[in-house]
């Protein structure tokens, strides 16, 4: 196993140990250690000394079920901490078939650049590609190099935006801002030929564990619905049932401009059951997946034309749709379309387009950004233009908006229904209504996420994995299941298991295949511990950067504005019960009251040496 480092022309192979493996496994162990190790917290995230890595998942390309993500890190330019995004793309088991465990780019090229990985290395000029959209890019890629698994950006990341993403094969490594990073370096694309499948001694034991990993998908009850309706499977439950679905950035909680006027019989069109059933789709699955959630839809619309996009996503349906309070189902199937194109993280970009109209809906926008325009909720039209402005950063109100909703409310005014976390833009969850998910996302390492304690799980089911009888609307011991839902979605990330098999694969049902890959006993208890060891690793680093218990916090909405309607009336996050909560959830990872691991944890944790 070996790191391929390049920085400008300069290419290093370097040996990986197998104890660094067994220690850190893979994806965001490797990831972050590479980042901690170089003291990447004392450089500007934009400058040419930050490190983009990208590493694949430990069992991600070896066959195993849904073990397909690839994780990118830097640190971040929006929250200024761990920048961390997964993609279930090609170019992770690629870079495995080639013995590969991570890429680390340094260094800044004087111009355009992409980067051919295939027996060799080449560094090729990209200015041709310069502002193209990721699918001009990728088409051009094919045509001039042939068939490779690509990482790319669009013009959003060319142009520095902090809500930029990274493009791979039709899917993307959104969150934090990784696009910029990359845009920072002068790299439009990395393209990797894989070669063979990834070597296992083991063969057959793994492929005994496969075949157990397949049953216990099988039997899963989620999978018919995912692969019916994709991760808008939940759409119905978190929005109407629950009512903890944000609309129009946060002032509602369900969609109710949509769902107060529903006649009855009558499917809102953004409801998973319309669209799958009223255009044609398939299915677009990450590799190696057996169960897939992923779709490209087709669309051939009187208005935009055809064009296929993969989705739509739970989370788009909100940032795209109820958060702008745009119900039509195509206008949000091509904003999504559109985000992909640009190469801006689909969440953050929509986040930040409903706070621009709130701030116009209070008059707080000045003229010299408007200039003329009406940014109102529902207009599907102003939205498309507002994302082609911020990835381009096209006039005032493109400039603007392309750093998300932290810096544009801190230029122009509105903190107070500005809603972010660590600088993050929220995804699909108002987490007023739900005690664990507010402490999570304050605490996530990443910023405002909902994948880096995946705490909705049990707390919108009242049971998960070794949780029982939780309640959403309660905080006891919300700071005990936030630490525990934490370690456990950090395993995902560490094997590159899709966290969408979290009820079937979970870590005790997986610890025997990774034995069996690393060719060294490892015990369920071990496993989490590399978790842990993990996910407080990423707690050092951003401490070092310079964040501390103050960013662990929401913004005032969340502790000062009640929900209004629906099944989630009258709760609100009181500042001093999530205070406790913060104090539960430090004693549970062994922190002082300042976040700070102690001695004693980071020594149990084999972290004394940092
Ligand atoms: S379940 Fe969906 S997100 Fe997960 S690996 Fe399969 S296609 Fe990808």
């Amino acid at each position: 196993m070996q790191y391929l480092e390049i920085n400008g022309e300069d290419v290093k192979k370097i040996d990986v140990d197998k104890s660094t493996i067994e220690k850190y496994l893979g994806g965001t162990g490797i990831g972050i250690k590479i980042l901690y190790e170089n003291k990447v917290w004392e450089k500007d995230p934009l400058s040419e000394e930050n490190i983009l890595v990208i590493s694949p998942g430990l069992l991600t390309g070896t066959g195993y079920p849904t073990a397909s993500k690839t994780i990118f890190m830097a640190r971040s330019p929006i929250t200024k901490g761990v920048g961390r995004a997964a993609a279930g793309a090609t170019i992770g088991p690629a870079l495995k078939s080639r013995n590969i465990v991570s890429i680390i780019l340094r260094g800044r090229y004087n111009k355009l650049t992409g980067i051919i990985i295939d027996e060799d290395v080449n560094i090729v000029d990209a200015s041709k590609y310069s502002l193209k959209n990721t699918k001009e890019t990728s088409d051009k890629i094919l045509e001039e190099f042939g068939n490779y698994s690509t990482a790319i950006i669009g013009p959003a990341g060319e142009k520095l935006s902090l809500i930029s993403s990274i493009e791979c094969d039709g899917r993307q490594a959104a969150r934090t801002g990784l696009g910029a990073v990359m845009g920072s370096k002068n790299i439009k694309f990395i393209a990797v030929k894989g070669k063979n499948i990834v070597e296992i001694e083991k063969k057959q034991s793994f492929r005994e564990e496969i075949k157990k990993a397949m049953e216990y998908i099988k039997k899963d009850p989620r999978t018919n619905s995912d692969m019916k309706f994709g991760t808008g499977a939940s759409f119905d439950q978190v929005n109407r049932f629950h009512g903890v679905f944000p609309a129009k950035n946060f002032q509602q909680s369900y969609f109710q401009d949509v769902y107060d006027k529903l006649k009855e019989g009558e499917v809102p069109q953004l409801d998973p059951s319309y669209w799958t059933t009223n255009y044609e789709w398939k299915y677009h699955p990450c590799p190696g997946c057996t169960k897939p959630c992923s779709r490209y839809v087709h669309v051939n619309s009187k208005k935009y034309g055809e064009f296929y996009v993969e989705g739509l996503e739970y989370e788009t349906l909100y940032s795209l749709g109820s958060n702008l309070n745009i119900s039509n189902f195509e206008d949000v199937a091509y904003l999504h379309y559109q985000a992909d194109l640009l190469g801006l993280d689909a969440i953050s970009a929509g986040a930040t387009i409903g706070w621009a109209m709130e701030a116009y809906e209070r008059g707080i926008i000045p003229e010299k950004y408007l200039e003329g325009m009406k940014i109102n909720f529902g207009d599907a039209n102003i939205a498309i233009e507002l994302m082609k402005k911020m990835a381009y950063r096209e006039g005032e109100i493109g400039n603007l908006l392309a750093d998300g909703v932290k810096k544009a409310s801190s230029i122009i005014g509105g903190k107070e229904f500005a809603v972010y976390s660590k600088g993050m833009e929220p995804p699909a969850y108002d987490v007023r209504g739900m005690y664990g998910m507010a402490l999570a996302v304050a605490t996530s390492v990443r910023g405002w996420d909902h994948l880096d304690a995946m705490a909705y799980v049990p707390e919108l089911s009242g049971k998960f994995w070794f949780f029982e009888n939780v309640n959403r609307r309660s905080p006891m011991n919300k700071g005990y299941l936030v630490k525990e839902m934490q370690d456990f979605s950090t395993f995902y990330d560490l094997t590159g298991i899709c966290k969408f098999s979290r009820a079937s694969l979970t870590p005790e049902r997986v610890v025997d295949a990774i034995s069996i890959f690393l060719d060294s006993k490892l015990s369920f208890r071990e496993l989490m511990e590399a978790s842990e060891r993990v996910y407080n690793l990423q707690k050092l680093f951003n401490l070092k950067c310079g964040l501390s218990r103050d960013d662990d916090s929401l913004p005032p909405r969340i502790h000062y504005e009640r929900i209004k309607k629906g099944p989630s009336e009258g709760m609100v996050i009181e500042k001093i019960e999530f205070e406790r909560m913060l104090d539960e959830y430090y004693q549970a990872r062994g922190w002082d009251n300042h976040g700070i691991p102690t001695r004693l944890k980071l020594k149990l944790l084999g972290l004394e040496d940092l």
